[in-house]
């Protein structure tokens, strides 16, 4: 475990980049640092691999303070990536990713063959390895840099802003590209950005900071989304975070109903009820076609993108609902055969309970925030999903 006890940094001009802060970062998972710019990320980011050092405060790893160490053997235990990748322009892709390997001493044939190994793990086509930076995509530069940094297998990872001057399709590939190499290696890895979007979906743990260089909160993203400690957290998830929220609440609970769905050129079912205006036609192996109002044979409505019922959210089903022409959401299991429909207002129902067992939301407050910001601490959100 990092541990971050009541560090504060001091810059030579008096500026007070970082305020006391405590924070304990936990091994093998996402710990990101989110803030507004100027609100010293980067600077807490720094003084974990010696970049800056504390005014005040130490910095612990596994007990023992981070000074005690020789300052090389601590960087090389620790993988750094910032944004624009960073890379040797006159290095091939290859030779930047090999750079600490040959460092520490690695044969030329070894180091690169690790390399090549590490293309292949963030996603690089192989015939990449000869080329230069420049002959990349700001998103393969950016993979290129997650590699360097893995290269020597640090245990820890270091990262600021690493996909911050990428475009958004780019970045969520780069970020979904993060989140499964992090399944398979299991790094203690300290992420820092100003996109809470970004931390709420890569965080194990969330770090709000505010101005100042202060902490606002540290909890797990569902937690935050829950429970923000205060009014500038809470402006700072932003007007949504009631839906997005949603994310991490399953739609397994969901009740499902097949009484409306048939199969394309059978008769309508018997005893629906007058309420159930459209009905949902499969073809025979049970993939929808789309809806088709009762009693009517005009062309079939789209059933737009379904969802998979238990392993999608209950955002995901929302979401369906509401750009479904019908207002019901069509789930699927993971063939994509249909399993069933459910209607918005069971969706809002499933809502509400959702949000009553995650604890009391209090909603939007415009009465300035609560002023006791600890009052929620040490809750969890047991409906957390990931
Ligand atoms: P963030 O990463 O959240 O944008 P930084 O850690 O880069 O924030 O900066 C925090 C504050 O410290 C800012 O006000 C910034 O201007 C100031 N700062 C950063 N580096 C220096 C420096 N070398 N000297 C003086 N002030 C600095």
């Amino acid at each position: 475990m990092i541990r971050i006890d009541s560090v504060t940094k001091r810059y030579p001009d008096g500026t007070v980049a970082v305020d006391r802060l405590s924070l304990d970062i936990p091994d093998r998972a996402i710990t990101v640092l989110v803030g507004p710019s100027g609100c010293g990320k980067t600077t807490t980011l720094r003084m974990i691999n010696r970049m800056v050092e504390p005014s005040e405060g130490t910095i612990l790893i596994d007990g023992e303070d981070i000074l005690r160490r020789p300052v090389n053997t601590l960087r090389r235990s620790m993988g750094y990536v910032i944004q624009n990748a960073g890379l040797f322009q006159h290095r091939t892709i290859v030779d930047n990713i090999a750079t600490v390997p040959r460092l520490l001493g690695w044969s030329k044939p070894k180091a690169r063959e690790r390399a090549r190994e590490l293309m292949e793990r963030v996603g690089l086509d192989g015939s990449l390895a000869r080329r230069y930076p420049y002959q990349l995509s700001g998103g393969q530069q950016q993979r290129v840099g997650v590699a360097r940094a893995l290269a020597a297998d640090p245990p820890v990872l270091l990262m600021d802003e690493p996909f911050s001057a990428v475009d958004p399709v780019v970045r969520k590939g780069l970020q979904d590209e993060l989140l499964r190499i992090q399944d398979e290696l299991g790094k203690t890895i300290v992420f820092v950005t100003h996109d809470i979007d970004e931390a709420v979906k890569l965080g194990t743990m969330v770090a709000v900071m505010r101005t100042g260089g202060r902490l606002a909160q540290f909890a797990p993203p569902a937690e935050l989304l829950t429970h923000p400690a205060d009014a500038f957290v809470e402006d700072f998830l932003g007007a949504d975070r009631g839906v997005r929220r949603l994310s991490f609440f399953s739609s397994a609970g969901l009740e499902l109903t097949t009484a409306p769905v048939v199969t394309d050129g059978a008769d309508e079912p018997e005893g629906l009820g007058a309420d159930v205006e459209f009905l949902l036609v499969t073809d025979a192996d049970g993939r929808p076609l789309g809806w088709r109002e009762r009693g009517s044979s005009a062309r079939l409505l789209s059933h737009g993108r379904p969802f998979v019922a238990g392993t999608d959210s209950l955002r995901a089903a929302l979401d369906c609902a509401v750009l479904s022409p019908t207002g019901w959401a069509v789930a699927v299991d993971a063939d994509g055969r249909v399993t069933g429909v459910v209607s918005q207002r069971t969706i809002a129902e499933a809502i509400r309970g959702a949000h009553a067992e995650g604890g009391h939301d209090d909603g939007g407050h415009e009465d300035g925030g609560h002023e006791d910001g600890g009052h929620h601490e040490g809750r969890t959100d047991k409906k957390a999903v990931g």
